[in-house]
Formats: structure tokens, C-alpha cells, sequence
């Protein structure tokens, strides 16, 4: 059957200037044509109306970092992440059913899984598929990929030496893995490594990255400077997953090799965010996003390919656009990286990302104008994934 939608304005998130009024068509989840209705004509061959002429509609969201085994924000049973990250496959899977309800009443329809256990994301995004279960599309990285001193180790997922990285990667992308995710640096909150020094020797790293792209595929990486960033780039990775401590050189280098950066503000800075922390990491934390928030004003500024993840807060995706527009976005720009351009680091731009014939009828439609007010991203009357309902009343127009 296909659908027209009436919009109070429609926000295509192709860059080009809202359309008051604008309309679109779709069939079988997929777009048709979308526009001004004076442009496009009368359709034809509509089975139903979708009534949104009261509100601001555009493409569903996409959150290009998120880990489905574990929630910084889980209030039913909290706990630090690595002990999560350490629970068995069984109830990770039960909790990322909730995690995943989460990020659609946040108006996501797509994430990026970037890095698990269990090989849990990818199992997980073929119950979404087949519709045994309620979530955005997943982009599955498969497990985590860490050395055995590194950050994100559970004692599941040791990989060492260039024959151990290549078995690691070769068993995620078997399993189905549509992207790898390797970790080179430490975290803000780990006590393995720090954000400078490096795990891994550039023959690892170079080991990801090629065999990703052996099979089409690309590499991400945990990275937030010193070195190991150095190493990322020279080893080919494509995305850079934090990058928060860059030296002004290595955004220059960045910017040359065409890389993208995934931004991920929510675990240091959303009240929800990292907790329960030792006042040695609190001081860690606080030194981390003051660096954090100058490395984005100065990515932002200089064009750098960029998209954001919640990374464990699931659901706060708004909260990314509200901060990236702190370091110098335009409201306008906060949103396209949240659509058109988290859709390009996903390598996914010929199917989401913006309200273009052929692409998937993702969308969300807001009471509030979100270039006025980010905070109005928040402000969802209805989620629809691929065409399909999943939030919100019916808006069917009577025939
Ligand atoms: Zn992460």
C-alpha cells in the first residue's frame, strides 16, 4: 500500500532549507518521491494518509556508538560496566531488549553496535530483523577486539600478536559482523592503559583494518590519542571512535586521511552518564572533558567527518546534538550529523539518513521545531521504522 505523509514542515536532512508543508510518499518502507506538494503534484495511488500537518517531521535518528550489553543508565540493577560487560551472553541479551526500547522512544531507528561479548549485537540485530523482538536496525560490530591488557578486557576477548588480532577479526566478520572494532588506547574510566599509551602495535591495528576491507567491510577503533591515534590513521582505520585528546597535528592528519570521528559526550558529561567512580578516575574524568569539549570545537571548525554515539546512555542521543552545538555546531548541523551525516559514517547513505526516494521511511515526527530548540529533538509524537509504526497514536486519516 502506499502512504502519503502531510508534514507541518518537513526537515529532509539533505542540508538543503526546511519545507513548510512538504509531503512524502512511500511503499513497501521505502521512499517514493518527497517535496513540495506544488512540485510534486497530486500523488497517485494512495491507500492512506498519514496526518502529521501539526508537527516537524524528519529522518528517525541514528546513534553511531552504542553497546547493547551494558547501560550506564540501568536504574533496575546498577552496576559498573565491566562487571556488566562481564555477565553472561544470556542476560545481556534480556537487558538490550530494554536498551533497544530505549533508543526507538528516543526517535532512533538505527544504531551502530561498537563492540560486545557474546557476539550479542549480532544476534540481536537479526531478532530485530526477523521481528522477534523491538529495536532500531542494528549495525552490528561483533565483539569487542582487545589485547590482553587492553580496555574493554572481560577475559572473553584476548586477541595478541598480528595472527591473534587476524583470528579475532576473521571469527567476528564469520559470525556476520558488518564493521570490526578494535581497542588501542584505554578509557576514561579503565585502569588498563590510559588515553595515551597504546595496547596494540601498529602491525595489529594495520591487521583490522585490512582484513575489514578485504571483505568490504571497514575497521573503527577505541582511540582517544598519543600514539596509538597516530597509528590508527597510518594503519588505515577509517573511524575513530572518541579521539578526544588529538594534538592540533593529528586533526590535521585526520582531516588528510578523510577519517571519520565518532563523538560520544553522554557517559562523561550527561547527569545519567559514568558513576560510582574512585576519586583518582573522577579526576581523570574531569581533566578528559575539558580536552574533550576544545578537540570538538576545533573538528567542528575545521570540517572534520563527524557523527555521534550515546555509548551506554542509551536513549540521550538529543543530549549529543545539544553538546556538539555547545562546541560550535549549528543547530542545523547538530542535526545533520545525527541523520545525513551519521548515515555516511555508517557507510549506509544509499539507505537512511535523510527523506530522499529510495531510502527506507525512517522517520520521526517532533511537536517542536528542533532548529529552534534541540531540546526539542526530545519531543516525539511518533516513530516510524522502514513505514512501520513503533511509537506513537495513528495518525491514519479516515478514508
Ligand atoms: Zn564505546
Amino acid at each position: 500500500m502506499r502512504t502519503l505523509v502531510k508534514t507541518k514542515c518537513l526537515l529532509d536532512c539533505t542540508g538543503s532549507d526546511p519545507i513548510p508543508g512538504g509531503w512524502f510518499v512511500y511503499e513497501n518502507g521505502v521512499i517514493l518521491s518527497a517535496g513540495r506538494p506544488e512540485e510534486l503534484g497530486e500523488p497517485e495511488g494512495i491507500g492512506e494518509t498519514l496526518d502529521f500537518s501539526d508537527c516537524y517531521v524528519l529522518p528517525g535518528l541514528i546513534d553511531s556508538h552504542v553497546h547493547l550489553g551494558l547501560s550506564h543508565i540501568d536504574t533496575i540493577e546498577p552496576m559498573p560496566p565491566t562487571k556488566q560487560m562481564a555477565q553472561p551472553a544470556q542476560t545481556k541479551i534480556l537487558k538490550a531488549v530494554m536498551y533497544l526500547r530505549q533508543h526507538l522512544d528516543a526517535g532512533v531507528t538505527t544504531v551502530r553496535g561498537m563492540g560486545e561479548e557474546h557476539f550479542i549485537d549480532i544476534h540481536l540485530a537479526r531478532a530485530v530483523e526477523d521481528g522477534y523482538i523491538e529495536g532500531p536496525r542494528i549495525i552490528p560490530a561483533g565483539n569487542v577486539i582487545t589485547a590482553t591488557h587492553g580496555h574493554g578486557q572481560t577475559g572473553f576477548n584476548a586477541a595478541d600478536g598480528v595472527e591473534g588480532v587476524r583470528l579475532a577479526c576473521r571469527q567476528n566478520l564469520a559470525q556476520g559482523a558488518e564493521l570490526l572494532k578494535i581497542f588501542v588506547t584505554g578509557g576514561v574510566v579503565s585502569g588498563r592503559g590510559g588515553l595515551h599509551f597504546s595496547t596494540y602495535t601498529l602491525d595489529e591495528i594495520r591487521t583490522a583494518a585490512e582484513e575489514a576491507a578485504a571483505l568490504g567491510k571497514y575497521a573503527a577503533a577505541h582511540v582517544h590519542g598519543g600514539p596509538g591515534l597516530d597509528m590508527c590513521v597510518d594503519a588505515g582505520i577509517r573511524s575513530l571512535e572518541h579521539a578526544s585528546m588529538a594534538t592540533d597535528a593529528q586533526i590535521e592528519k585526520i582531516l588528510r586521511a578523510d577519517c571519520w570521528v565518532t563523538g560520544t559526550f553522554s557517559p562523561a558529561f550527561h547527569p545519567q552518564g559514568v558513576h560510582s567512580l574512585t576519586p583518582e578516575q573522577e579526576e581523570r574524568l574531569a581533566a578528559a572533558k575539558e580536552k574533550f569539549l576544545e578537540t570538538f570545537t576545533k573538528l567542528v571548525r575545521l570540517g572534520a567527518n563527524l557523527s555521534f554515539g550515546t555509548d551506554g546512555v542509551h536513549g540521550a542521543l538529543a543530549f549529543e546534538a545539544i553538546t556538539i552545538a555547545q562546541c560550535g555546531a549549528s543547530k542545523k548541523q547538530a542535526i545533520l550529523y545525527l541523520t545525513r551525516e551519521a548515515a555516511r559514517a555508517c557507510r549506509r547513505e544509499n539507505v537512511i539518513g535523510t527523506i530522499t526516494p529510495g531510502k527506507y521511511a525512517d522517520f520521526i515526527a517532533l511537536t517542536h521545531n528542533p532548529l529552534e530548540n534541540l531540546e526539542n529533538l526530545t519531543k516525539i509524537k511518533a516513530v516510524y521504522l522502514a513505514g512501520v509504526r513503533k511509537r506513537g497514536e495513528n495518525k491514519v486519516l479516515p478514508a
